[in-house]
């Protein structure tokens, strides 16, 4: 199957958003389209047998008009090959300068990666250190904490940040930067309240949400599609915002209960089966039965590409929360618009990541570390203004919440970009 390109498809959406602004400029679309570098690193890795491996890496630094550069690392083998990936990770780098501003973070976007897969391809502990080290080592001169602030992505995580932590000390003569990355264990300078970040962000957007439409949140019923990270989080707070728990669902399978499923319950079954079908009171119904229940709040939690216009169709809810990167397909954004849904764009409803992120690095550069409540504080702030914002913008603009916040995003990057001039 041809993959769409990932890039093609960011820069339809820029155009789309200045469009909505009303920027004619040739000139400074290409220049909010195209990412200010794209290096592209070879990286030799003598592999336990002895003998000599060379993987390809790349680090795509796409605006840092607003503040240094900040993106995830990913280890993956898209089915594109390199040629994909490179296109994937200059993508990606453009919707995290859009998701930074959005919340009004004062950093940029980037994205990087190395095309490998260590789960289907084995390496040993000591093969992914010495990759992920040589990796730091290559893309060491463009990064830095007021330059480039990496962060764990697909496949990557704590090891691997404190990893490229040391790496990037240890090139600057020995000194003890932790401000360079994010995603950091906290032994190591992590944020406390990063763990529930994604989740909670989404929360705090779906009460905003809900007060737009004058809906109490004591009772309204939501479901979770998956049960990961991100939608577990976002149902354990809303839960405790008054919500019920209707539905959920995993890769195994959907459940449903009307009368309500408690969390902790869910969350204890769950770790014990190892999913949440055949959670006592519930039945199991199909995905496509599971979004389009009648519910108040529905959270894609959990893949892509889950709602389609046919999905679209038949959903019956008032707000979503795209907990999950991409679930709506551009197809079902005009139906879910025009049946007055509240769609909290992914970019927007899964930002709690990235805000807390850059109060990991806040703690970082100042040596001084907040509790686990001044951070969500700080974070809760941020979102509820990234969602009045958009919705403002939706309002004045007669757009959906998604082009809006695309819209808003492009407008601060582009206010940044006027206010520095063009020098030299
Ligand atoms: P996760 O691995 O913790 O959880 C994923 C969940 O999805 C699992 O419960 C899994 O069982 C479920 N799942 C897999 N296939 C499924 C299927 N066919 N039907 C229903 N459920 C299925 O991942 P996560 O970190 O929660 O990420 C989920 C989404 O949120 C992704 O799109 C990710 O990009 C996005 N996101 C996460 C974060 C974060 O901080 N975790 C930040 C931004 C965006």
């Amino acid at each position: 199957m041809v993959q769409a390109d990932p890039f093609e498809n960011a820069t339809k959406q820029l155009h789309d958003a200045c469009d909505i602004l009303g920027i004619k400029d040739e000139g400074l679309r290409e220049y909010l389209a195209m990412p200010n570098k794209v290096l592209r690193v070879k990286i030799p890795v003598k592999m336990d047998n002895g003998k000599i491996r060379v993987f390809t890496g790349f680090r795509s630094q796409h605006n840092n008009d607003r503040g240094p550069y900040k993106g995830g690392i990913r280890y993956f083998d898209p089915e594109g090959g390199v040629k994909y990936m490179e296109r994937e990770v200059m993508a990606l780098s453009a919707w995290m300068t859009w998701k930074s501003s959005i919340a009004d973070i004062p950093l940029g976007g980037g994205k990087g990666g190395i095309f490998v897969n260590p789960r289907t391809e084995k390496l040993s502990k000591g093969e992914l250190e010495r990759l992920t080290r040589r990796f730091a080592f290559m893309i060491s001169e463009i990064i830095g904490p007021q330059k480039d602030v990496p962060a764990p992505d697909v496949y990557t995580a704590g090891d691997e940040m404190s990893q490229i932590m040391d790496t990037f000390g240890k090139l600057h003569g020995n000194t003890h930067q932790p401000g360079v990355i994010t995603g950091k264990p906290i032994n190591m300078g992590g944020s406390l309240a990063r763990n529930v970040a994604t989740g909670l962000g989404t929360a705090y957007c779906v009460r905003e949400a809900a007060k737009t439409l004058k809906l109490g949140l004591k009772g309204a019923t939501v479901v979770l599609q998956g049960f990961g990270n991100a939608s577990t989080f976002a149902g354990e707070y809303l839960e405790k915002m008054g919500c019920k728990i209707i539905g959920a669902s995993d890769s195994k399978g959907d459940i449903i209960n009307t009368e309500g499923m408690d969390m902790k319950k869910l969350l204890k079954w769950k770790k014990k089966k190892g999913t949440v079908v055949g959670f006592p009171g519930s039945k199991k119904v199909s995905t496509e039965k599971l979004l389009t229940t009648k519910c108040d709040i529905l959270i894609p939690g959990a893949l892509e590409n889950q709602i389609t216009a046919k999905i679209a169709q038949k959903i019956k809810c008032k707000i979503i929360g795209e907990a999950a990167n991409g679930p709506t397909l551009p197809e079902a954004d005009p139906i879910l618009y025009k049946k007055k849904i509240i769609v909290i764009p992914d970019i927007l409803a899964n930002a709690g990541g990235v805000t807390i992120s850059y109060y990991e690095w806040v703690q970082n550069n100042m040596g001084y570390y907040w509790t686990f409540d001044e951070v969500a504080t700080k974070m809760e702030g941020h979102l509820v203004r990234g969602f009045n914002d958009t919705y403002e913008m939706s309002t004045k603009k007669k757009v959906d919440m998604r082009r809006a916040a695309m819209a808003l995003a492009v407008k601060r990057v582009v206010e940044a970009f006027e206010l520095r001039g063009l020098w030299p």
